[in-house]
């Protein structure tokens, strides 16, 4: 894999996303659930860069990334890296029933922030153990 600085732009393809979605739920222990993975507009998102619904009982969900060109125009503060986001989603899941649905709540800004350190340094860890050159 291409080592990527914390700050680069990653595009992946639906199943792109998927292959990392495998990866990402196994070290998650989230092999049970199902997920669908979309590549949405802008509109569908409002101000997110991606998003997951689930049902809890039956352990499926929905997570939604914004496409491309949509991000752009956001004009977000960092570039797009939507494994970056895929993972975010899917450290939410591992969440599911435990935290706020409300968004506005101070719960629900606490568990951004987790979601947020969690996802950084799961990302941090598998771009530097895979993205290492290997020693000669
Ligand atoms: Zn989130």
């Amino acid at each position: 894999m291409k080592k990527l600085t914390s700050n680069e732009e990653l595009i992946l393809t639906v199943e792109e996303l998927y292959e990392r979605c495998f990866y990402w739920q196994d070290i998650l222990g989230l092999q049970v659930w199902e997920f669908e993975i979309k590549i949405v507009d802008g509109d569908d998102l409002h101000d997110s860069m991606a998003d997951i619904v689930w049902v809890l009982s039956k352990r499926q969900a929905v997570i939604r990334i914004l496409e491309a060109e949509a991000y752009r125009k956001k004009k977000f503060s960092v570039l797009q890296d939507m494994e970056r986001s895929l993972v975010h989603e899917l450290v939410h899941a591992t969440f599911a029933g435990l935290l706020s649905n409300e968004q506005d709540s101070a719960m629900w800004i606490m568990e951004e922030q987790a979601v947020n350190t969690t996802t950084n340094a799961l990302i941090k860890l598998q771009r530097k153990r895979w993205g290492d050159p290997l020693p000669c």
